[in-house]
């Protein structure tokens, strides 16, 4: 593909920054822009993917996430239900005959996880109960 110069009309690779012939720049804006979406659109799938492993992502994440308050939220309460995932083992492995359930209510756990992963990722908010409400005021 080619785009043409706007100062003199030049035909020039798609990835010129300047115009081959008289050395025009090509608008910054718009590839500045387009960098932005992207840039955006990467830190999004992070959202989701803070939740794939609980606990193990969403502190990597967290580390990760620096300034990004929102990516910093999701990592915290994806650690949060790696927290919550634990207990519920510990508490059902001492429980005689029904500890299995501790892998089925930890399947869910996760399961939810990537949920709110994905309804991040698109924009959405799932609130958690307690779980929202101690990641909005930690970060
Ligand atoms: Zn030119």
């Amino acid at each position: 593909m080619t785009k043409y110069c706007p100062k003199c009309g030049e035909p020039n690779p798609d990835d010129a920054l300047y115009c081959i012939k008289c050395g025009a720049p090509f608008t910054q804006a718009a590839g500045a822009q387009q960098q932005q979406a992207q840039a955006q659109a990467q830190s999004r799938i992070f959202l989701f993917l803070a939740y794939i492993l609980t606990l193990i992502t969403g502190f990597i994440f967290y580390l990760i996430a620096k300034d990004d308050k929102e990516l910093k939220k999701h990592s915290l309460q994806a650690i949060l239900l790696g927290v919550v995932q634990i207990i519920v083992a510990v508490i059902l492995a001492f429980i005689p005959f029904i500890g299995f359930l501790g892998g089925i209510i930890n399947f869910l756990i996760w399961v939810y996880g990537l949920y709110v992963g994905y309804e991040a990722y698109s924009g959405r908010e799932v609130r958690i109960p307690v779980i929202s409400d101690f990641a909005d005021t930690h970060v």
